[in-house]
């Protein structure tokens, strides 16, 4: 989900590869970093927050090199902080990785018992320690990626720089995008094209299941067979909305493969990793002292609702009406005493949610937003929000929006029964595994 760039030059490629993640930003982040190969080896740099925060470190110690990786993160496994920020180094080997690696646990193992001493605690981090492993096994850099790869479960798009003075970005996709961009004596790789955008228009998309050695001058790219193969190179129509799309036909299309992203970001958002319990923040209050709740949304989002309505009435016993936002707003509800509402917006501008919200807040009702926008309207007048970690939807009908918010609805209602004693620490833990 988040973005990748990778440049192979003859000239310095530390401040471009700061301007290509800068052209990400659009997609949300919560860390950034950058390796380079230059006369010492690997050298990176990683910092917490925005951008700026990278661009102080390098500015304080500085590393420049003329091959190199950078990565926005977005976190799904492991907190936002400079430890689990990209790119992961083990040995001669750096990577940065968008999406999941399902089978990390089972590879961790498998590397722990070889020797390999884990520095974080993402699924990530496993694809750099295995292209280490079958190098320390004697295969050149192509090889040991190559063999990563095929035992990577899940989705990815990952760039690594393999070998210390290797002028090369390996790169591969498997259900996130990753494109090509060709320059003037030098290339790029990038998550989607507007990240190149300032540096070429001539890309190619690698299909699913490719993999790429990428060069000073050329690519190769294979296809899941391993057989060499031939993609179109095209020139790049800069609007970062159609850049954005990759290969997929439509954004429905691309914003239903974002799922399985979006839904682990938002759970692991509301999973406190010390006890593997769901913590809720300030809403986690609200809903647990509650005598009954109201969930108020419009369209998509109220089938959220009502579905929220089987868990928080299912599991924590708490009362729930539902309202359509629209019809609430234009009667004159009458409220419930010690209650909260709930309004579950992805933009958390939805003027009838927003107006049903200021009908509630005057009535001094307890009011939390469930929103994929955090700087909305809704996010600044509620007394509490529960993000939502969809990232931008584009596509009309909503999917990945809509999931995210069972994500978080499914969080709170766990949260709540375990809060009033309705279900017990181990009974939580089964739950909220199950759905992860
Ligand atoms: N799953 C990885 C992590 O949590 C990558 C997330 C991303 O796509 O930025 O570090």
């Amino acid at each position: 989900m988040c973005g990748i760039v990778g440049i192979v030059s003859n000239r310095p490629v530390s401040a471009r590869l700061v301007e290509g993640l800068t052209r990400l930003e659009y997609r949300g982040y919560d860390s950034a970093g950058i390796a380079v190969v230059n006369g010492q080896g690997i050298v990176r740099r990683r910092a917490p927050g925005k951008i700026i925060n990278l661009q102080h470190e390098l500015d304080d110690a500085p590393i420049d090199g003329t091959c190199g990786i950078a990565h926005t993160r977005w976190a799904t496994h492991g907190r936002p902080n400079t430890e689990n920020a990209h790119p992961h180094q083990a040995g001669n080997v750096a990577i940065v990785h968008n999406g999941i690696i399902e089978n990390f646990k089972l590879l961790r193992e498998e590397l722990a018992q070889n020797g390999h001493v884990f520095a974080t605690q993402t699924d990530s981090e496993v694809i750099a320690h295995l292209i280490q492993h079958y190098l320390d096994k004697g295969l050149d850099a192509e090889d040991a990626f190559m063999a990563c790869v095929a035992r990577l479960e899940g989705a990815y798009a990952v760039a690594a720089l393999v070998g210390d003075q290797n002028q090369t970005v390996y790169a591969a996709r498997h259900g996130s995008p990753l494109v090509v961009g060709f320059g003037e004596g030098e290339m790029f790789v990038g998550s989607d094209a507007f990240a190149l955008a300032p540096f070429t228009k001539r890309v190619l998309y690698l299909e699913e299941g490719d993999s790429a050695v990428v060069s000073i001058d050329k690519v190769c790219v294979r296809d899941k067979t391993g057989t060499p193969v031939t993609r179109d190179i095209m020139t790049a129509s800069i609007s970062a909305v159609m850049a954005e799309k990759g290969n997929y036909r439509h954004f429905m299309e691309k914003e239903i493969h974002e799922q399985p992203e979006a839904l682990a970001r938002t759970m692991a958002a509301y999973i406190d990793p010390e006890n593997d319990m769901p913590t809720l923040g300030k809403a986690a209050p609200l809903l647990a002292e509650a005598d009954r709740l109201i969930a108020i949304a419009c369209g998509t989002a109220y089938l959220a609702a009502s579905v929220a309505k089987y868990w928080f009435e299912g599991l924590a016993g708490v009362h729930v009406e539902t309202d359509i936002a629209s019809e609430f707003r234009y009667r004159t509800p009458a409220l419930p005493k010690n209650g909260a509402a709930l309004f579950i917006s992805q933009s958390g501008e939805t003027a009838d949610t927003l107006a049903a919200m200021r009908y509630c807040n005057q009535a001094g009702m307890s009011t939390i937003g469930v929103l994929n926008a955090p700087e909305s309207s809704i996010a600044r007048e509620t007394h509490a929000v529960m993000r939502t970690l969809a990232g931008p939807e584009i596509g009309v009908a909503s999917t990945k929006a809509f999931t995210a918010q069972l994500a978080v609805l499914a969080m709170s209602a766990l949260g709540t029964a375990q809060a009033r004693g309705c279900l017990n620490d181990d009974q939580v833990k089964r739950s909220h595994q199950g759905l992860e």
